[in-house]
């Protein structure tokens, strides 16, 4: 149903968030700009395992994960890094995530996430369709592959929040487990493939392609960094950027981990951090998995791209502005090869590639949508951590209700920006 009141709406950031919203708006009738501070797609939404997980309802502080933290911040291979330095800006987040993951508390937010990425695909497909980008949208589910009984029991809670939450997961031994995936290492045992999930073979593709279409369809992509926003009377007037005021009578902050100086001009206090991540592909692998696939105890992804072999994953905490450490994405290498060991050792330098992102990311890994506190003409939509591709869609419908007037189709109070 359009909008009946047509207004003029800036969404900021042309991430996957951003332009599944700006696509939304647009297909109500609004006038849509999207403003970034860089090249639509660049950011997190680059280089990202382009899982869409629709039972991506696991928060990632789930209980006892301080238990396994110093475990991991000793191991070079490890899934997790901290930046020493940054321990004291990161502690009060820090505080606040171990706070977050109690038994009762993960229930919650298992709840409140499954109707957000649960309909991903559903939510996705009529923005692919019409863009005329299906060929890079695949649903062949994901595979979670584990090394031991005793790690998969690890991984017991996140297993039944999915099953509660009606995810429904088909189970393979050993055996099956190579007939499915032939290039996976023999040291996995066990493999649990949940089939209603998808992935995107290109996620910058994917981004371009819907940004390009959004052009098509009248919408401007204005490169600018925005500042803050230009209020009358609670009314928004204009949004601040350092290329001058862009008027607007709406506007939707998607600047992914970026967001949170925009947040606090509203008068909101978001915890936000930056979760950096990062990605080694191979150009012409010797194998590939046909599906995309996790590993539990590494908690890297291996995904199938047009380009490639994408290894992603690994949490760094250091903040948005120290460089990279390749050996982080270098580390993926290694660890690829112990799940695909038909991999060279040493490929050739052309044929890598290394990319680090920063994922948008709560203490509480739900995402922060909804009003602003200053002003109902500002929509917040970030924050989405580790499942920002698969909850873009669907986090794209409820910025349109919401500026429409409409009843978003679920729950978004768990979201509210005034939890914290
Ligand atoms: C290694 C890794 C693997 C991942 N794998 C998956 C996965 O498989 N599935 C999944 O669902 N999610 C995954 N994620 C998470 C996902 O990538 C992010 O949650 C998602 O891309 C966030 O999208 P976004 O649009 O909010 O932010 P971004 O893509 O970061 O976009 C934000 C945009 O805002 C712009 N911007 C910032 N500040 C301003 C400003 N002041 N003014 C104007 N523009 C501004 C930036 O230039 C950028 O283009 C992964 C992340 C990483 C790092």
């Amino acid at each position: 149903m359009a909008a009946t009141n047509p207004k003029r709406i800036g969404v900021i950031g042309a991430g996957m968030v951003g332009v599944c919203a700006a696509s939304y708006l647009q297909r109500d009738g609004h006038t849509v700009f999207l403003v970034d501070a860089g090249t639509p797609g660049e950011g997190a939404s680059f280089g990202n395992a382009g899982a869409f997980n629709a039972s991506s309802v696991t928060p990632v502080a789930m209980p006892g994960i301080v238990k396994q933290v110093p475990g991991w911040l000793a191991d070079p291979l490890g899934p997790l890094s901290l930046r020493w330095s940054y321990l004291p800006a990161i502690l009060p987040y820090l505080y606040r995530f171990v706070r977050a993951g109690t038994v009762e508390k993960v229930h919650a937010q298992a709840r409140a996430l499954r109707p957000l990425v649960g309909a991903t695909l559903s939510a996705l497909q009529p923005l692919v369709k019409e863009a005329g980008a299906e060929n890079l949208v695949h649903q062949r589910g994901h595979l979670y592959v584990y090394r031991s009984t005793e790690s998969l029991a690890r991984d017991g809670l996140a297993w039944a929040l999915r099953r509660e939450n009606g995810v429904e997961v088909d189970e393979f031994d050993a055996d099956e487990l190579r007939q499915l995936e032939p290039a996976l290492s023999r040291d996995y045992v066990r493999g649990l493939l949940v089939r209603e999930n998808g992935h995107t073979s290109n996620p910058f593709g994917l981004v371009t392609a819907l940004v390009e279409h959004f052009v098509r369809q009248g919408g401007a992509v204005i490169r600018a960094k925005a500042l803050g926003f230009r209020l009358d009377g609670g009314r928004l007037t204009a949004i601040r950027t350092d290329a001058g005021e862009l008027a607007a009578d709406g506007a939707v902050v998607a600047a992914g981990a970026w967001s949170k100086p925009l947040a606090a001009a509203l008068g909101d206090k978001v915890p936000l951090e930056t979760e950096r991540g990062y990605h080694l592909m191979i150009r012409d692998p010797e194998v590939m998995p046909t599906i995309p696939t996790a590993d539990g105890d590494g908690k890297f992804v291996a995904t199938p791209m047009d380009t490639g072999l994408r290894f992603a994953g690994t949490v760094e905490l250091a903040g948005l502005d120290a460089a990279p450490d390749w050996r982080r994405a270098r580390i993926l290498l290694e660890q690829g090869r112990k799940m695909l060991p038909g991999l060279a050792a040493h490929p050739p330098e052309e044929r890598l590639s290394l990319w680090m992102g920063h994922r948008p990311s709560t203490p509480d890994s739900l995402p922060v949508l909804g009003p602003s506190r200053a002003t109902p003409d500002v929509i917040y939509a970030f924050g989405h951590g580790h499942v920002g591709m698969t909850s873009a869609p669907m986090t794209g419908r409820v910025v349109a209700d919401l500026v429409a007037g409409r009843q978003p189709a679920i729950d978004i109070s768990p979201f509210a920006a005034s939890r914290f």
